[in-house]
Parts: C-alpha cells; structure tokens; sequence
C-alpha cells in the first residue's frame, strides 16, 4: 500500500498524523510529507484511519499495480 497527497489539497490540518503518527509524517508546519510513502507492514488500518480522518480528502491509499486515480479516498474527495 502506498500514500498519494493530492497536490495542492493538503492545508495543514495534521489530523492524519495525530490519528496515525507512524503512518503519516508532517513539515514543521504541519503538512503531510507521505507523499509516494510506502506503508509498513501491519499499518494499513492505521493508515486508512488517518486518511479517513483528512477533512479535504487529500490522501490516496492505493496498491502496487492499482490505478491511484481508482483506489481509495478520504470522505471529502
Ligand atoms: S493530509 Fe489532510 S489531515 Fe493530513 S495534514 Fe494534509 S490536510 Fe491535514
């Protein structure tokens, strides 16, 4: 599974990382830097859980050989 942020969604919320902290990695502004983020093993709900939990539906969670353009999103996409 890996991390899409589409580009120019993420405001700075930070409420992926507080949901899933070892998922989701922030700047110091607050911003998600998981783009392209591969994620560990055993960390996919968790990862689910924080991209569920990004109010501008800014988080793609897709498969190797899926079409990012096809595969899961926040609630707001
Ligand atoms: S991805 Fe969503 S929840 Fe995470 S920092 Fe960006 S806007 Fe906030």
């Amino acid at each position: 599974m890996r991390i899409r942020l589409e580009p120019g969604l993420c405001v700075g919320h930070a409420l992926c990382a507080a949901r899933a902290p070892e998922v989701y990695a922030l700047d110091e502004q607050g911003f998600c830097q998981s783009d392209g983020a591969q994620v560990a093993a055993g960390f996919e709900e968790q990862a689910r859980l924080g991209a569920s939990q990004c109010p501008e539906g800014a988080i793609t969670l897709w498969d190797e050989g899926e079409d990012p353009a096809a595969a899961e999103r926040g609630p707001c996409a």
